[in-house]
């Protein structure tokens, strides 16, 4: 692995054991625009690493010093998610740096090889969970967006890094009647917040399908069912959901 150092100031000490992976995207015009910030001490933000276009991969803090690039946010009723992972920012302008026909930019083939190798080895370094590597918009679902539906989870799955689920899984769920919807109250959608609870998300159980319920539902499609990224629990939604839940926590 290429690995070149570029030391950042902006990190300080964990204050937890390390068991989580989060990847990222820069969101940026540029990754060099990516890299002078996250090495600003202005701007106080960073991260472990940072991997281009090309597959290089820049080193900017050390895996046993807290990096400052997941904000407030919560996974499996755990905070200051910091303090309990490595995170990776990967070069790609995302949501709002879109290609002309406004399409999201693609993840190149050799940026996607290096990830892999990347998250291998810190997994092999690591304790860290299947269920505890995430999207940072799976642990701030208001705020986030990245790494975006663009982002092959599937194929880092496949490679041995995050859950999904075999078609069986999502086959063998006892869920369904109709979805639901923004708006919607009652018991049918306690469960589902009590499930994507169960996952991860920072979700209370309210009963109504409410802004963070909806932005949970749309996290959870970016990570598991990116073609439809709706906010909307329809019966596909749900089957994935159920599957995931049967896979959580391992
Ligand atoms: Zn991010």
């Amino acid at each position: 692995m290429d690995i070149t150092a570029s030391p950042s100031p902006n990190f300080d000490a964990r204050r937890h054991p390390l068991d989580m992976l989060v990847l990222h995207y820069t969101g940026m015009e540029t990754g060099q625009a990516a890299l002078d910030r996250m090495r600003d001490p202005e701007a106080k933000v960073s991260a472990h690493y940072m991997i281009w276009e090309d597959g290089r991969i820049d080193q900017l803090v050390a895996e046993d010093r807290r990096a400052w690039h997941a904000g407030v946010a919560t996974w499996q009723g755990d905070d200051d998610l910091n303090s309990r992972s490595i995170g990776i920012e990967i070069v790609n302008g995302g949501h709002d740096i879109r290609l002309p026909d406004g399409s999201l930019p693609p993840y190149p083939h050799d940026q996607i090889a290096a990830v892999i190798e990347l998250c291998r080895a810190i997994i092999a370094r690591h304790e860290i969970p299947q269920s505890r590597i995430v999207g940072h918009s799976d642990i701030a679902p208001l705020r986030k967006q990245d790494p975006g539906e663009h982002f092959p989870w599937e194929h880092l799955a496949r490679a041995g890094i995050g859950v999904w689920p075999d078609v069986e899984g999502t086959q063998n769920t006892d869920i369904d009647g109709k979805g639901l919807a923004p708006g919607e109250t009652g018991a049918s959608v306690t469960q589902m917040q009590e499930m994507l609870a169960a996952i991860g998300y920072g979700l209370p159980a309210t009963g109504t399908y409410d802004e963070l319920t909806e932005a949970v539902v749309k996290a959870f499609q970016r990570r598991w069912l990116p073609d439809r990224v709706t906010g909307t629990a329809d019966l596909p939604t749900l089957k994935m959901i159920g599957a995931i839940r049967a896979l959580a926590r391992r």
